[in-house]
């Protein structure tokens, strides 16, 4: 399974810490940013899998990251779960509109708001789920990393692996190579965007024997998509 990485933006270390050690413990990796300064540097970086965003921060407030995210084409569709020590309905409401997609108030339950972020990856993030998933003949296994096509094994390296695993849980949609960079790769800044095309190409060739490689199409002028089409 594919580590996903959980961004936490907290300025309370104490809380900061505890965040760190229950997402570590879960599998999970943890990058922590103390502010929004950091959270967004981190973010320019590196796609986060998922972000727990603490409402009250120095400066800037969560909420106002939240907005910030949503606006932008990069970064809208990153899950986000809202923390606060508010219980108030209404700033529940005000978090929910921000565009956060859960929300957990302290103190909470590590239980709990590990459970939460599990169940946002899983409806957000399939690819980072270790469901195995079926399309078209082909059925890919996080957990056992096997992939076959009608049940006959293919081989496949682990950057071939991820995308395949990507586009098998995001059949129909295209993405951009910058997308991909940063959905697959986690990185839009140092790799360059033919690597996506070197991959495609492998993957597309384990993919051959089986005939299964018409499902990776090139969308001219925009990027790829998995189709059944
Ligand atoms: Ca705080």
């Amino acid at each position: 399974m594919t580590t996903a990485n959980i961004l936490l933006v907290e300025d309370e270390p104490a809380i900061q810490e505890l965040l760190a050690f229950n997402v570590a413990q879960c599998g999970f990796r943890a990058i922590q940013a103390y502010d929004v300064p950091s959270a967004l540097a981190e973010i320019n970086r590196a796609l986060p899998d998922l972000i727990l965003l603490d409402w009250m921060l120095p400066g800037a407030s969560g909420i106002e990251m939240a907005r910030r995210l949503r606006a932008d084409q990069r970064t809208r569709d990153i899950p986000i779960i809202m923390l606060t020590a508010r219980t108030d309905e209404r700033d529940k409401i005000l978090g929910l509109e921000s565009g956060a997609d859960d929300y957990i108030t302290k103190p909470f339950s590590p239980r709990e708001l590990m459970a939460r972020i599990r169940a946002v990856l899983r409806r957000r993030a399939p690819q980072m789920s270790d469901e195995t998933v079926r399309v078209e003949g082909l059925e890919l296994s996080p957990t056992t990393h096997r992939v076959s096509a009608e049940g006959a094994n293919i081989d496949l390296g682990p950057t071939e692996f991820r995308l395949l695993h990507f586009f098998m849980t995001h059949v129909e949609r295209v993405y951009s190579r910058a997308q991909l960079l940063d959905q697959v790769w986690g990185d839009h800044v140092f790799v360059e965007e033919r690597t996506v095309d070197v991959h495609i190409r492998r993957l597309r060739q384990a993919l051959e024997a089986s005939g299964k490689d018409s499902l990776v199409q090139t969308v001219r002028g925009s990027g790829y998509r998995f189709s059944r089409e």
